[in-house]
């Protein structure tokens, strides 16, 4: 069978597409880009926002019009929150809830009585046909806190976390297939092990110990349950020095009408951490703007925290109400115009301080791992620092691997990245 993946939203998201066009592929079945010429379609849907959930029934239409030959099978967190609707909607052949997805490829057999190819010995590779040379890696999935702005918790259950030994046997495989970088993911990766006696220090250790992959790195992480030696782990050059911990907001009084587990004092301590093991860890956030009841004094704290910490990168979300959140029934809903201006001001910020945190670099070395060309001059190479800084060169001979040291000679002020030079 020919076979077309797609999914919108989160890492975890692109982690599960990972895995089951892997099992796919192992069981001899084709690999194809192009939905068009697919014979099913497997669609790993998004319900983070309301917008989220537009854009997952206006793939949904696509598909059914562009391919209506073709088998659809729906699943994620849109499909798991709104089961009926898709289940009634023209060309949805089959609906997997979140709680079934790690049966996804068993209950697809069975509903088009797939059968396996003889010949096994397909030579694609689900990352490299679609142009990565980084693997994200799903080790647990859901979570037990319930921020009262999100819909995840509610989607995705309660904390599942995988064996060590899959995890490790996934790496591997990754490694053996070329890949030179793999990203930690889940829906609340410090929760790691809470399910099994286990925790996410002892994760990273045994995936240091018994891994030769020469990058890893941790895609979101929560600001809390992080074990006090955690950041001993990064002494170790092949962990990353990034993390992505969503602030949410630099307001303690918001913070708590969010029921985050982090006030700003316990945030501020962690980044502190991060960079006593390495001055330039990149320290990376998500952060709502115009969250119900934001006064003008909060909104001021958020800003001074903020510029405080100093952030390589922010992700910023204008608080839109969801339905099904404890959020969307919080007095204060502020008005769009309050919203859209904090909004601007919050991207003016975060572009001053994410090029402060690329300036650092200028005159330094650094290791990239570099994965692919300028769209406008296929002799400029693209891609990312330890740090996960984009950096961009004319230059850069690459011995077997993709993996090369460069010294950084200026900043790309327009495009906000590092120029490296040999
Ligand atoms: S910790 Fe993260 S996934 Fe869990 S409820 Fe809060 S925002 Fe959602």
């Amino acid at each position: 069978m020919k076979i077309n993946f797609k999914a919108l939203g989160c890492r975890l998201n692109e982690a599960e597409l990972e895995n089951w066009s892997n099992e796919f592929l192992l069981k001899g079945h084709e690999l194809t880009n192009d939905s068009d010429k697919a014979d099913l379609i497997i669609f790993n849907s998004c319900s983070v926002t309301s917008e989220a959930d537009r854009k997952s029934r206006n793939l949904i239409n696509r598909i059914q019009q562009a391919n209506p030959h073709s088998q659809l099978v729906v699943t994620g967190c849109y499909a798991t929150l709104q089961q009926q609707q898709v289940e009634k909607k023209l060309g949805v052949d089959l609906v997997i809830p979140n709680q079934k997805k790690d049966q996804l490829v068993e209950l697809v057999t069975e509903k088009f009585s797939i059968t396996d190819p003889s010949n096994q010995s397909i030579d694609q590779h689900s990352l490299f046909d679609r142009g990565r040379h980084r693997a994200f890696i799903k080790v647990q999935d859901g979570c037990r806190y319930r921020c009262t702005f999100c819909i995840v918790t509610v989607a995705r259950g309660e904390e599942q976390s995988r064996l060590q030994k899959d995890i490790i046997q996934d790496i591997n495989r990754q490694y053996e297939q070329g890949v030179q970088e793999v990203v930690i993911t889940g829906v609340h990766v410090g929760g790691y092990g809470s399910d099994i006696g286990s925790n996410l220090y002892e994760l990273l250790s045994e995936i240091l110990n018994k891994t030769d992959i020469p990058r890893i790195r941790l895609a979101s992480v929560e600001p809390w349950d992080l074990p006090d030696n955690f950041f001993d782990l990064f002494k170790d050059s092949r962990l990353m020095p990034h993390m992505h911990l969503p602030l949410q907001s630099g307001s303690d009084s918001v913070l708590r009408r969010m029921a985050r587990r982090c006030k700003t004092a316990e945030y501020e301590a962690i980044v502190e951490k991060a960079r006593d093991v390495n001055p330039l860890f990149n320290i990376t956030t998500d952060l709502i703007v115009g969250f119900p009841g934001e006064t003008d004094q909060e909104w001021q704290q958020s800003i001074e925290f903020v510029q405080k910490v100093g952030f390589g990168h922010m992700h910023i979300f204008t608080y839109s109400q969801r339905q099904g959140t404890k959020a969307a029934r919080l007095p204060g809903q502020l008005s769009k115009a309050i919203k859209k201006e904090r909004s601007r001001d919050m991207h003016l910020i975060a572009k001053k301080l994410k090029t402060e945190a690329l300036q650092q670099l200028v005159g330094n070395t650094v290791e990239v791992l570099w994965e692919s060309h300028a769209t406008h001059d296929p002799t400029i190479r693209v891609g990312y620092t330890t740090q996960y800084h984009k950096i961009k060169a004319k230059r850069c001979s690459l011995k077997g691997s993709n993996i090369s040291q460069i010294s950084v000679k200026a900043l790309d002020t327009e495009n906000l990245l590092l120029v490296g030079e040999e």
